[in-house]
This record gives structure tokens, sequence and C-alpha cells, in this order.
């Protein structure tokens, strides 16, 4: 075959692939990543196919092969098709998922000078094309770049051009070096001997300089540096006070090269499979006999639901090491937050040395090297974020993907916009793997499909607990209007305040929780617990300061604020949004005995430091922890008794029709937190809206409850799993010429459906997106509804600025 179709890494390429001629000699597989001359440039392209004819009539020859091996396997080439289709994004986006990290990188060019024939005439050359020539003969390859810097960058180009047109020069192309950066950490160590640092120190504690006699103490007992940070910590005392010692020339700070590499630096002590309970038994045995099968007609996706702490997380072990026993891979997915120490250790204690794990944290280099070494096979289990998804596990036989609702999953931020959970399905249907999808809540849409038997469902209806069976916590749920009433303005219900006082008195510990999604400012009436709503989409309205009213963010109607409550007639209208900083401030006054600490964006900026706080919360060096959502996954806090939900309501008023999923996923999660360990525990609901099915059924620990209701809403409104979305957001400095133009798009789309005869594609908006202003870029949107608007929207042209994402997981 003469002519190979190239996905070219371009921005001007989008959903296209290019006609590129085959030089001969060249052999040119599927999946082989090659040079392309693009315009003036070279660029990196990937072959998607080979044909006898090119789709145009003039096509230019592949300038040189990158790799001898195809980067791609013929599975990963139609899942990069299937993402660009389904997802309307660029093809070199969705095959870039899959390159080797770093792999994008500009071409060198190199000379070389094959040999050159006897009988050639050297004096038809002009000087300097000798000169050129002899530098190049003497080290037998050099870079074009080196012959720039010495023959001057135009000269050397017309040169060599002129060499390779007679012959005499080949030039071939490489990628530029990843420039790994290694990883430093300060060191502290003594500049004096142990002996002297010890009567430094009692010298300064004499002085009153505690902590740093302390610090040098500590030093002298080391035998060699140790991490600042670890200092810091074994001997409690600040930066400030190591650099007092630095100055004093006591001690010195070096920085010294880490490698991070998260399974190094743990003994790891093997584990052994756990003799299953009746339930898993027969959860396991459906999976192995679904890997068992030689072809898959169907993607075998399995829907393991089961409550935190019933085992499931020992069936992906089992399920695995079964995979691994019929001679195949796997690959395990969590969400971002969950890929602790802990977790990891659960894998790799069970296949030692067999885990790899890609972490966000490992450098560029670290990265290339574990991705390399996962495609030679050098792992069972590759573990990791969703970008692990397109790991190259050679013989892949299963997919895990724990807390399948997790809204990490979906890429909502950059191209390929793509749900992780789509994607293992298909990458399972394009190669005979086994998908495990696991939640104690699992996705609406997810329960829908395994539901109508599109997936298997396997339950696990209990807990296993290795001591007495702890039972699930009990939940109250407290009315906050009836607070009002009875005159408590504080964020602490009688309720709440009495058990936080009582654990406190008792050594236990309190998590309370408060959902950061809340900052957005809505408005409730405090006396009948009424958050204005808009008439026509039944979603909360969002204040706006600038014009001082009530806007819809789904379709724009807008209101001013009303003086008085609509359904009651009351006029103790509030603007609600409790931010954590506020809820410590109020906890440090009501409860001045307890320590706190606090767990949020703000507090974690630095890295590691969400170990540090879970540390020192499981150290018992606190006693309540204030935190967001973070504090809600997969934490196994044995000494938390007591969980308070601050406000379950802010969930329920966010502008989107998963609201009340998203509410009854974070009130089960925060709700499993409390009674981990031996002494139960218990959890309280704060809320305005105490009949609402999401609260209900989450403090009931109910998830048909939650389900039914739930799937009933969304075939009336015809929301998903009923129909699916597209959210397109226009952004523009301008807010009136977003509008404008938000409006264009809307009659084009309409017009393109109606031409079509299309009857089943609404679109609703254009109006403000959620975040209207965004580094100072307007924003609008629209919204398309239907069965296929992923398919609909495919040969519409959609100008520059706009952004499409199907499937939005927040709207
Ligand atoms: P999940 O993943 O559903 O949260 P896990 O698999 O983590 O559940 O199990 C919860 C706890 O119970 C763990 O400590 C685990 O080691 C233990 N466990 C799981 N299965 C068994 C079993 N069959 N026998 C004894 N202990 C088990
Ligand atoms: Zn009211
Ligand atoms: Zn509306």
């Amino acid at each position: 075959m003469g002519y190979a179709e190239v996905c070219v890494n371009s921005p001007v390429a989008q959903r296209q692939t290019f006609s590129y001629a085959i030089p001969p000699g060249l052999n040119i597989n599927v999946g082989q990543a090659v040079w392309v001359p693009f315009g003036e440039k070279l660029l990196q392209g990937i072959v998607l196919e080979l044909s006898d004819y090119p789709a145009v009539e003039e096509t230019k020859e592949i300038a040189g092969i990158i790799e001898p091996h195809p980067v791609l396997s013929p599975a990963y080439v139609s899942l990069a098709y299937w993402i660009s289709q389904h997802y309307l994004s660029p093809l070199f986006d969705a095959v870039a998922l899959m390159l080797t990290p770093g792999f994008e990188r500009k071409a060198l060019t190199f000379i070389s000078i094959p040999s050159i024939p006897d009988d050639f005439d050297l004096s038809s050359l002009t000087q300097e094309q000798r000169h050129a020539l002899e530098l190049v003969q003497r080290q037998g390859r050099v870079s074009l770049k080196q012959l720039e810097r010495t023959l001057g960058k135009k000269k050397a180009q017309t040169i060599v051009s002129q060499l390779v047109r007679r012959g005499l020069a080949v030039r071939s192309y490489e990628l530029e070096p990843i420039r790994v950066s290694p990883k430093e950490e300060p060191y502290l160590s003594l500049a004096i001997d142990a002996g002297e640092a010890q009567q430094e120190a009692a010298r300064l504690q004499k002085k009153g300089a505690n902590k740093q006699a302390a610090l040098l103490n500590f030093l002298a007992q080391q035998s060699k540096p140790v991490p600042l940070a670890e200092a810091r910590q074994k001997a409690k005392c600040d930066k400030a006070t190591a650099n007092a010692l630095v100055q004093k020339s006591l001690a010195t700070i070096q920085p010294v090269e880490v490698r991070r590499d998260p399974l190094s630096s743990q003994d790891i002590t093997p584990s052994y499979p756990l003799t299953l309970t009746a339930a898993q038994e027969s959860a396991l045995r459906s999976i192995s006999q679904s890997l068992k099968q030689k072809v898959n007609e169907h993607p075998n996706v399995f829907l393991l639901h089961g409550v935190t702490g019933s085992g499931k997380t020992e069936i992906y072990l089992q399920a695995l090491a079964e995979a691994v026993r019929l001679g195949k891979r796997g690959i395990v997915l969590v969400p971002e937050i969950a890929l602790t120490p802990q977790t990891i250790e659960r894998f790799a204690s069970r296949f030692p040395g067999k885990v790899a794990v890609l972490h966000s944290q490992l450098s560029l280099g670290e990265q290339f090297d574990e991705w390399q070494r996962i495609r030679n096979g050098e792992f069972d289990v590759v573990i990791g974020p969703r970008s692990a998804t397109f790991a190259p596990q050679p013989d892949l036989g299963l997919i895990v993907i724990d807390e399948e609702h997790e809204w990490t999953y979906k890429q909502h931020d950059k191209s390929p916009r793509y749900h992780t959970r789509d994607v293992a399905i298909k990458l399972a249907e394009l190669t005979g793997a086994v998908v495990v999808l696991g939640s104690a809540t699992p996705d609406v849409a997810t329960f829908y499909h395994a539901q109508r038997g599109d997936y298997h469902l396997l339950r696990l209806p209990e807990r296993v607990t290795p001591r007495q069976s702890s039972p699930l916590p009990r939940v109250e749920v407290v009315d906050l209007r009836e607070e009002l009433k009875a005159g408590n303005r504080s964020l602490f219900s009688r309720s709440l305040s009495q058990a936080i006082a009582r654990a406190v008195a008792g050594g236990e510990q309190v998590i309370l929780f408060l959902n950061r999604r809340g900052a957005a400012t809505f408005i409730q009436c405090r006396n009948c617990g009424l958050a204005l709503r808009c008439r026509r989409c039944e979603v909360a309205l969002t204040y706006h300061l600038a014009e001082d009213s009530l806007v819809c963010h789904q379709c724009n109607y807008r209101i001013p604020v009303p003086q008085l409550c609509p359904r009651c007639q009351s006029r103790r209208i509030k603007f609600l949004g409790v931010g954590t900083q506020k809820l410590e401030q109020e906890a440090s006054h009501t409860f001045s005995q307890a320590r706190l600490l606090r767990w949020d964006s703000d507090a974690t900026r630095r890295k590691y430091s969400h170990q540090e706080i879970l540390n020192k919360f499981r150290d018992h060096q606190a006693d309540i922890l204030i935190g967001t959502q973070m504090i809600t996954k997969g934490l196994d806090l044995p000494q938390v008794t007591l969980v308070g939900v601050v406000s379950a309501d802010t969930g329920l008023n966010l502008p989107d029709f998963r609201a009340g999923e998203r509410t009854f996923q974070l009130l089960s999660q925060v709700a499993g937190r409390a009674g981990r360990g031996p002494s139960g525990g218990q959890a309280i609901f704060q809320t305005y809206s105490p009949e609402h099915y999401a609260i209900q059924a989450a403090a009931k620990h109910d998830y048909t409850l939650f389900y039914d209701k739930e799937i009933d809403y969304r075939r009336q409104l015809h929301n998903p799993p009923f129909s699916q979305l597209a959210s397109l957001i226009y952004t523009h400095p301008n807010d009136a010429l977003c509008q404008r133009e938000a409006e264009r798009m809307k009659h084009l789309i309409i017009e393109e459906r109606d031409s079509k005869g299309i009857a089943d594609i609404s679109v609703i908006g254009p109006a403000p997106a959620f975040i209207h202003r965004l580094r100072g870029r307007f924003r609008w949107q629209l919204i398309l509804r239907g069965s296929e608007p992923s398919a609909f929207l495919s040969p519409v042209p959609i100008p520059q600025g706009w952004t499409v994402d199907i499937d939005p997981v927040g709207l």
C-alpha cells in the first residue's frame, strides 16, 4: 500500500487525517509515529490507516519514522477515532491520551553523509559546501542546530538543502530529548559535631530559645541528614527555627535529589486472599466466568453495588488475580483523591513488585519510564486516575473503576472532554476485556443500565467487618426551620451542639462537613425554607451582584430579589453561602475546649499536606476536623464517632438536574465516615428541606428509595439517561457580543435541525453560564438535548471561541 492517513499534531487538523505517500524503502504500519511535512513545518503524526489510494490528488511524502514499533495498537486506533467522533474533539487530542508521556516534542534534524562515490568531483562544490561536508564527515552525524551555529542559520540550511539535492547528504529526524528535572528536597544536617551541638542546645535553652534547642538536640541524635519536613514534624518546630540555626552556623540546609516512587518508600508486606463471604463469592464467580470467555459479543460490564466496607476491593483483588492466572493483566482506576498510600498499598501488597502507579505527582521522566515498563509487560496491575485508562497494558483483561460515580472521571477542563466510564467500556468492547464498576452510590445512569440488563448487577448488601459487625451509622435529620423558631441562629442546631460537646468530652473525634460547592450565593426564606427556583427549569436561581437580580442559569429567566417570600410572605429572606472559614470561626467560639483542624483547598495548596492534615487528625492532634467534600472520600478514621453536615441543602440548590443525585452521593459518603471503629457512630444532617427525597434516602442508607424517585423525575423531564446533553459555551470579553453570537448559533442549530427534519433535538438557552465571567471573559451557554446531539452536531461547523462538551457533568 502506497499511502497513509496520518493524524497530525497541529491545531489546524481538527477531526481530519491527511494523506501522505509512503516513500520507497520505508516500512510503515498502522499506529506508527512518523514525521510529516505540514505547511512549512515538520510535525509529528500517527498513522491511522493505510490505503492504495490517497484521499486527495496532491500528496507529500512521509519524512521519517519516529519509532520503529507502532505506538498504538489497532484497538487504540479505533478508540481514538471513537473518542474524536463521540466528543467532537480533534483527533490528535484523542491520540495524545494514549502516547507515552512527554511524547509531544519538536523534531531535531540530523545530517549524515552516506558514502560519496569515488568518481565524485569534489571540485564541483563550493568551498562552503566542502567545508560543511567535512564537518559532517568528521563526526559521522551532526545536528542541523550545530551546523547553524558554525555556518550561520540561513547559510547552513541552504547548503544542507543543496547537498541533499545532489545526493551527498541525508536528513534524519529525532525527538528532542525530554527535559527531566530532578526532584529536590531540602535536607537539614548539623554543621558541628553532636557533642558540641548538645552543649549549644543547653546554652540556647538557658536563653529561652526552646524550639531551637529542641531542634538542635534532635539533629544531634541523627546519624545522617534529615528531610527538613521530617525534622519540622518530629522536633515540632517551623522553618524559621531551622533558619535560625543555619544563621548561627550550627546547621546547614542542602537540597538533595529524591526519586518520587510511591512504592519504594514503603515496606510492603505481602497479603493473601481472604475467604470470601457468600455474596462476595457469587459476585466473583460471575466476573471470573466472564473473564474466561474467549470472545465477548457485548461489552462485559459489571456494576458492583455495595456500601463502603462491603468488600468490593477484595473482589477487585481476587478478580485481578484470576485475570493474571488466565495470562491477562488489569487496570484499576480510582478518583485522583483516592490514590492515597492506603489504597496503593492494598494493591501493591497483593501483587508484590507487579503494580505500576501512575501518579500525577510523578515527574515527566518518571512517567515516561513507568509507561515504557508497562508497555514491556512488567506489571500485572496498573493503578491510577482517569489518565491510566490509556496505559499501554498488554493483554488487557480487566478494567476496574472504583467509585464509578465520581465526577473526576469526566475530563471537563480540556479536550477531549471524555468520560472514563464510557471510554473504558468502549475499550473493553474493542479488546475483549471485562469492566467492573464499583460504587456504594452508583451514578443514576449506570444503575439504569444495570436495571435494564445492559450491565450485570452484582450486589453486596452488607458490610464485612473483621470485628463485631459495626452497622452503618444512625442518621438524625435536623429541621433548621425549627431551630430558628426556637431562637437558635447559630450554625449549629441544639442537637448537633450537644453531640459535638459530648463527643469531644469523651475523647472521641468529630468531622464537620460543609459543601464548598455551596459558595455560590443563593436565596432562601428562613421562615418556610423556600429556595427560589426558576419556573421553567426547576433549578435554583443564582444571585447576581452586579445586576442585583436572580438569574436562571439554564434559560436566563430573571427577577429582581423579592422583598417578601412568595410562599409565606415572610420578610426573612436570606442570602446563604457560608464557607468553611466562617464555620471554623464559629466552632472555635462555641467549642472553645476543642482543638480544630481545617481541611479544604485553601489549607492544602502545598503538596502532600493532605497527608499531613490526615496524619495529624489520625494521631488525634485535633478533635474536630472541618472540611469540604475532600473529607468524604474513602478515609478510614476509626476514632470518628460523629459526623455533622452543617448544611445538607447547599448542593440541592445548584442549578443542575443532577443536584439531587449529587446531594445523595455526598451525604451517603459523609455519613459513612462515622462509626468505622468499634465504638460505632452517628451522623447529623442539618437541613431546611428535611422532606427532600435525597436527604431522606441518604439518612436511611437506602439507594433504591433515592433511585426510584430520581429516575421518575429524569423520565418526566426527559433528562439523561433518557436523553443525552451537549453543552456549547461561547466565551468573549464583550458580554453583549457573546450573547449575540450565542443567539446566532442557536438559530443556526435550529435551521440545521429543521432542514433535516430531526424532531428530537431541543435547544435550551442561550443563558449566562454558571460561571458567567471567568478571567475577564464572559461565557454564554446553549444546551442541546436529544437522543444523539453528538451525531447531530458532527457536521455543523463550530466556529472558534466555542467549547463543546458532550455529556457534561455540571451545567
Ligand atoms: P469496600 O471496598 O467495599 O469498601 P473492602 O474490600 O475494603 O470494602 O472491605 C472492607 C474491610 O473488610 C477491609 O478491611 C477488608 O480487608 C475486610 N474484608 C473484605 N472482605 C473480607 C472477607 N471476605 N473476610 C474478612 N474480611 C474481609
Ligand atoms: Zn417563605
Ligand atoms: Zn429557567
